[in-house]
Protein backbone atom coordinates (compact mmCIF):
# COMPACT_ATOMS: atom_id res chain seq x y z
CA UNK A 1 0.00 0.00 0.00
CA UNK A 2 1.37 3.57 -0.96
CA UNK A 3 -0.31 7.06 -1.26
CA UNK A 4 -0.94 6.24 -4.55
CA UNK A 5 -3.74 3.88 -3.99
CA UNK A 6 -5.54 6.01 -1.70
CA UNK A 7 -7.49 8.26 -4.59
CA UNK A 8 -5.74 11.45 -3.48
CA UNK A 9 -6.31 14.20 -5.52
CA UNK A 10 -3.08 16.63 -6.62
CA UNK A 11 -2.97 19.02 -3.75
CA UNK A 12 -2.76 16.36 -0.94
CA UNK A 13 -0.62 13.83 -3.10
CA UNK A 14 1.60 16.44 -3.75
CA UNK A 15 1.68 17.62 -0.03
CA UNK A 16 2.14 14.11 1.24
CA UNK A 17 5.12 13.53 -1.36
CA UNK A 18 6.80 16.78 0.39
CA UNK A 19 6.19 16.23 3.55
CA UNK A 20 8.29 13.04 3.04
CA UNK A 21 5.94 10.09 3.57
CA UNK A 22 6.12 7.00 1.94
CA UNK A 23 3.75 4.39 3.11
CA UNK A 24 0.76 5.45 5.04
CA UNK A 25 0.29 4.01 8.78
CA UNK A 26 -2.00 1.11 9.40
CA UNK A 27 -4.58 3.94 10.68
CA UNK A 28 -4.21 5.59 7.37
CA UNK A 29 -4.09 3.06 4.89
CA UNK A 30 -7.76 1.78 6.93
CA UNK A 31 -9.11 5.53 7.31
CA UNK A 32 -8.62 7.53 4.39
CA UNK A 33 -10.69 5.43 1.68
CA UNK A 34 -13.83 5.64 4.08
CA UNK A 35 -13.60 8.84 4.50
CA UNK A 36 -13.22 10.34 1.14
CA UNK A 37 -16.44 8.01 0.37
CA UNK A 38 -18.33 9.45 3.48
CA UNK A 39 -18.66 7.63 6.20
CA UNK A 40 -17.73 8.17 9.93
CA UNK A 41 -14.94 6.98 11.80
CA UNK A 42 -14.72 5.52 15.47
CA UNK A 43 -10.74 4.91 15.08
CA UNK A 44 -9.16 3.23 18.55
CA UNK A 45 -5.64 4.93 18.04
CA UNK A 46 -2.95 6.25 20.29
CA UNK A 47 -0.82 9.84 19.19
CA UNK A 48 2.23 8.52 16.97
CA UNK A 49 0.32 6.43 15.17
CA UNK A 50 -0.48 9.11 12.27
CA UNK A 51 -3.91 9.49 13.58
CA UNK A 52 -3.78 13.35 12.82
CA UNK A 53 -3.00 12.88 8.94
CA UNK A 54 -5.32 10.09 8.85
CA UNK A 55 -8.62 12.40 9.48
CA UNK A 56 -6.96 15.82 8.26
CA UNK A 57 -5.68 14.77 4.97
CA UNK A 58 -9.53 13.74 3.93
CA UNK A 59 -10.57 16.45 5.53
CA UNK A 60 -8.60 18.87 3.17
CA UNK A 61 -9.43 16.99 0.08
CA UNK A 62 -13.09 16.50 0.66
CA UNK A 63 -13.27 20.40 1.29
CA UNK A 64 -11.35 21.29 -1.14
CA UNK A 65 -13.47 19.66 -3.87
CA UNK A 66 -16.11 20.71 -2.80
CA UNK A 67 -14.98 24.45 -2.46
CA UNK A 68 -18.13 26.88 -4.42
CA UNK A 69 -17.61 29.83 -2.27
CA UNK A 70 -18.68 31.86 -5.35
CA UNK A 71 -17.32 35.10 -3.22
CA UNK A 72 -19.59 34.43 0.09
CA UNK A 73 -17.56 34.47 3.21
CA UNK A 74 -16.01 31.50 3.97
CA UNK A 75 -18.15 29.37 6.87
CA UNK A 76 -16.74 27.41 9.16
CA UNK A 77 -17.27 23.74 7.31
CA UNK A 78 -15.06 21.42 9.54
CA UNK A 79 -14.68 21.43 13.51
CA UNK A 80 -11.81 19.65 14.66
CA UNK A 81 -12.13 19.22 19.03
CA UNK A 82 -9.33 18.65 20.57
CA UNK A 83 -8.62 18.49 24.13
CA UNK A 84 -5.45 20.49 25.00
CA UNK A 85 -3.53 23.42 23.61
CA UNK A 86 -0.33 21.62 22.75
CA UNK A 87 -2.67 18.82 20.35
CA UNK A 88 -3.88 22.02 18.77
CA UNK A 89 -1.16 23.95 17.96
CA UNK A 90 0.25 20.33 16.28
CA UNK A 91 -3.03 19.93 14.61
CA UNK A 92 -3.15 23.37 12.99
CA UNK A 93 0.54 22.26 12.28
CA UNK A 94 -0.39 19.33 10.16
CA UNK A 95 -3.12 21.29 8.14
CA UNK A 96 -0.81 24.18 7.11
CA UNK A 97 1.80 21.29 5.64
CA UNK A 98 -0.57 19.04 3.97
CA UNK A 99 -3.01 21.83 3.09
CA UNK A 100 -0.06 23.77 1.32
CA UNK A 101 -1.33 23.54 -2.19
CA UNK A 102 -4.64 23.65 -1.01
CA UNK A 103 -7.27 26.72 -1.17
CA UNK A 104 -8.67 27.02 2.31
CA UNK A 105 -8.16 28.88 5.10
CA UNK A 106 -7.77 27.02 9.31
CA UNK A 107 -7.40 28.41 12.39
CA UNK A 108 -6.28 27.20 15.89
CA UNK A 109 -8.04 28.25 18.92
CA UNK A 110 -7.65 27.69 22.44
CA UNK A 111 -8.13 29.08 26.11
CA UNK A 112 -5.27 31.29 28.18
CA UNK A 113 -4.58 33.87 25.58
CA UNK A 114 -6.34 36.86 24.93
CA UNK A 115 -9.02 36.07 22.29
CA UNK A 116 -8.73 39.31 19.81
CA UNK A 117 -6.54 37.95 17.63
CA UNK A 118 -8.64 34.71 17.62
CA UNK A 119 -11.87 36.76 16.89
CA UNK A 120 -10.01 38.82 14.17
CA UNK A 121 -9.08 35.66 11.88
CA UNK A 122 -12.80 34.59 12.34
CA UNK A 123 -14.17 37.34 10.58
CA UNK A 124 -11.77 36.86 8.10
CA UNK A 125 -13.40 33.14 7.33
CA UNK A 126 -12.03 29.98 8.34
CA UNK A 127 -12.98 26.09 6.54
CA UNK A 128 -11.36 24.31 9.66
CA UNK A 129 -11.63 25.15 12.58
CA UNK A 130 -9.27 23.29 15.27
CA UNK A 131 -10.55 24.27 19.03
CA UNK A 132 -10.77 23.29 22.74
CA UNK A 133 -13.57 23.03 24.36
CA UNK A 134 -13.51 25.91 26.72
CA UNK A 135 -12.53 28.74 23.83
CA UNK A 136 -14.69 27.28 21.35
CA UNK A 137 -17.84 27.53 23.48
CA UNK A 138 -16.52 30.80 25.05
CA UNK A 139 -16.36 32.68 21.36
CA UNK A 140 -19.81 30.76 20.25
CA UNK A 141 -21.46 32.23 23.41
CA UNK A 142 -19.87 35.72 22.25
CA UNK A 143 -21.63 35.19 19.06
CA UNK A 144 -18.55 35.17 16.81
CA UNK A 145 -18.64 31.37 15.83
CA UNK A 146 -21.64 29.57 14.26
CA UNK A 147 -21.26 25.92 13.75
CA UNK A 148 -24.63 25.68 11.68
CA UNK A 149 -22.56 24.87 8.28
CA UNK A 150 -20.56 22.50 9.82
CA UNK A 151 -19.99 19.39 7.22
CA UNK A 152 -17.19 17.04 9.14
CA UNK A 153 -16.74 16.90 12.65
CA UNK A 154 -13.78 15.49 14.31
CA UNK A 155 -13.44 14.23 17.94
CA UNK A 156 -9.80 13.68 18.69
CA UNK A 157 -8.77 12.17 21.58
CA UNK A 158 -12.51 11.57 23.14
CA UNK A 159 -10.95 9.72 26.32
CA UNK A 160 -8.61 12.53 27.50
CA UNK A 161 -11.30 14.81 27.25
CA UNK A 162 -13.93 12.89 28.95
CA UNK A 163 -11.13 12.29 31.75
CA UNK A 164 -10.28 16.22 31.74
CA UNK A 165 -14.06 16.86 32.70
CA UNK A 166 -15.10 18.29 29.14
CA UNK A 167 -17.89 15.93 29.08
CA UNK A 168 -20.36 18.46 28.82
CA UNK A 169 -18.44 21.07 26.91
CA UNK A 170 -18.15 17.90 24.13
CA UNK A 171 -22.18 17.78 24.34
CA UNK A 172 -23.09 21.00 24.21
CA UNK A 173 -20.64 21.79 21.02
CA UNK A 174 -22.50 18.55 19.67
CA UNK A 175 -25.79 20.15 19.75
CA UNK A 176 -25.01 22.84 17.74
CA UNK A 177 -23.36 21.02 14.95
CA UNK A 178 -26.07 19.88 12.21
CA UNK A 179 -26.95 15.91 12.39
CA UNK A 180 -26.62 15.46 8.75
CA UNK A 181 -22.63 15.73 9.37
CA UNK A 182 -19.77 13.52 8.69
CA UNK A 183 -17.89 12.85 12.15
CA UNK A 184 -14.95 11.19 12.82
CA UNK A 185 -13.81 10.09 16.37
CA UNK A 186 -10.61 9.29 17.60
CA UNK A 187 -9.78 7.65 20.95
CA UNK A 188 -6.62 6.10 22.78
CA UNK A 189 -9.08 3.81 24.46
CA UNK A 190 -12.51 2.78 24.57
CA UNK A 191 -14.02 2.49 27.88
CA UNK A 192 -18.26 2.39 28.36
CA UNK A 193 -18.28 5.98 28.86
CA UNK A 194 -16.57 6.66 25.34
CA UNK A 195 -18.79 3.81 23.62
CA UNK A 196 -21.69 5.32 24.54
CA UNK A 197 -20.76 8.94 23.78
CA UNK A 198 -19.48 7.11 20.32
CA UNK A 199 -22.78 5.67 19.69
CA UNK A 200 -24.75 8.54 20.30
CA UNK A 201 -23.09 10.76 17.64
CA UNK A 202 -21.73 8.39 14.84
CA UNK A 203 -24.12 6.80 12.08
CA UNK A 204 -22.89 3.35 10.94
CA UNK A 205 -19.13 4.15 11.86
CA UNK A 206 -16.33 2.14 10.50
CA UNK A 207 -14.30 0.71 13.37
CA UNK A 208 -10.54 1.72 12.60
CA UNK A 209 -8.55 -0.19 15.43
CA UNK A 210 -4.57 -0.02 15.64
P1 LIG B 1 0.21 11.56 15.07
O1 LIG B 1 -0.11 10.17 15.53
O2 LIG B 1 -0.83 12.10 14.20
O3 LIG B 1 0.54 12.46 16.23
O4 LIG B 1 1.54 11.48 14.13
C1 LIG B 1 2.77 11.06 14.65
C2 LIG B 1 3.95 11.44 13.76
O5 LIG B 1 4.02 10.58 12.63
C3 LIG B 1 3.94 12.85 13.22
O6 LIG B 1 5.19 13.43 13.48
C4 LIG B 1 3.71 12.70 11.73
O7 LIG B 1 4.40 13.69 11.01
C5 LIG B 1 4.28 11.33 11.43
N1 LIG B 1 3.58 10.63 10.33
C6 LIG B 1 2.24 10.59 10.11
N2 LIG B 1 1.95 9.83 9.03
C7 LIG B 1 3.12 9.37 8.55
C8 LIG B 1 3.48 8.52 7.45
N3 LIG B 1 2.56 7.99 6.65
N4 LIG B 1 4.80 8.25 7.25
C9 LIG B 1 5.72 8.77 8.08
N5 LIG B 1 5.47 9.58 9.13
C10 LIG B 1 4.18 9.89 9.38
Amino acid sequence: MTFNDLQLTEPLYKAVQKVGYTTPTPIQAQSIPAILKGRDILGCAQTGTGKTAAFSIPTIQLLNSNLNNGGRKTTIKSLILTPTRELAIQIGESITEYGQFSDLKHLVIFGGVNQNSQVRALRNGVDILVATPGRLLDLMDQGFISLSNIEIFTLDEADRMLDMGFVHDVKKVIKKIPAKRQTLFFSATMPNSIIDLANSILNDPLKVSV
